[in-house]
């Protein structure tokens, strides 16, 4: 059988994976789809963190004519709802699992202590980062890079609609070339489709791996994994 290549990773699923064809809200099937990708995982003894986004309900900075800071609450929020919902189709598969919210919500999980986040790791629960970096102005991708520097995660995987990292649009320009492997500096300076610059910059000054491919196929979860070469890698 083929190995793991990370002992601990922190996966990235963003809210619009979430929602599926339907493009808002929460698809159930896919839900469950991703918890069993994440249960094999589990199996071969990967530590898992996931950070989930909130873009299938709200997004802080398109809500015009709103407060940022009270749009950003709100989106905050959507990811609290996402991420009850994986935890759900995780521990309805046996997974056992911990929500942690960087804005206290103690009757719906425990807030974000990072001992106890590791010490969840080390005890094989999946443990699932909620709202944020719990400030405004900021986006689950720069969650996502914190928490894998605190947490000391490997890797990245940054689970998208789109299946890496291209020069261009590829859902406008059919001619866009997909990078294998591509640098942070490059991604910054390019403006690549990435993560926010603030996002990717967090994991440039912590030399923190990002693996960037597609979840049209949940499994594409364990193959990155496993080491197979799929979507691109952003690093130094
Ligand atoms: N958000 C925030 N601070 C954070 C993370 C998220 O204010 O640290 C808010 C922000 O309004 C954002 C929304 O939550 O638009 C949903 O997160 P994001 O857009 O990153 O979700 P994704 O695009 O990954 O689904």
């Amino acid at each position: 059988m083929d190995k793991p290549i990370y002992k601990r990773v922190l996966l990235k699923l963003s809210g619009e994976a979430l929602a599926g064809e339907k493009g808002f809200g929460i698809d159930n099937e896919i839900v469950n789809e991703i918890a069993f990708s994440i249960k094999e995982l589990h199996k071969m003894g990967v530590e898992i963190a996931i950070v989930v986004g909130g873009g299938n309900f709200w997004r802080g900075r398109s809500s015009e004519g709103m407060d940022r800071t009270t749009a950003d609450h709100i989106g905050m929020l959507a990811t609290v709802m996402n991420s009850l919902a994986m935890q759900d189709a995780l521990e309805n598969i046996g997974v056992l699992t911990r929500v942690q919210t960087a804005i206290e919500m103690r009757q719906i999980a425990e807030p974000y202590i990072r001992r106890k986040a590791m010490r969840h790791l080390e005890k094989n629960r999946v443990v699932i980062f909620a709202a944020g970096t719990g400030n405004p102005y900021f986006s689950t991708d720069t969650a996502a890079a914190l928490r894998a520097a605190e947490i000391e995660a490997e890797v990245i995987l940054l689970a998208k609609k789109v299946d890496g990292v291209y020069d261009s649009d590829p859902m406008i320009n059919p001619r866009a070339k997909k990078f294998d492997s591509v640098s942070y500096i490059e991604v910054l300076k390019r403006g690549l489709k990435v993560m926010d610059s603030t996002a990717t910059s967090l994991c440039m000054d912590n030399k923190i791996p990002i693996r960037v491919f597609g979840l049209n196929n949940s499994k594409n979860i364990i193959d990155v994994v496993l080491g197979k070469n799929i979507g691109t890698i952003v690093k130094e």
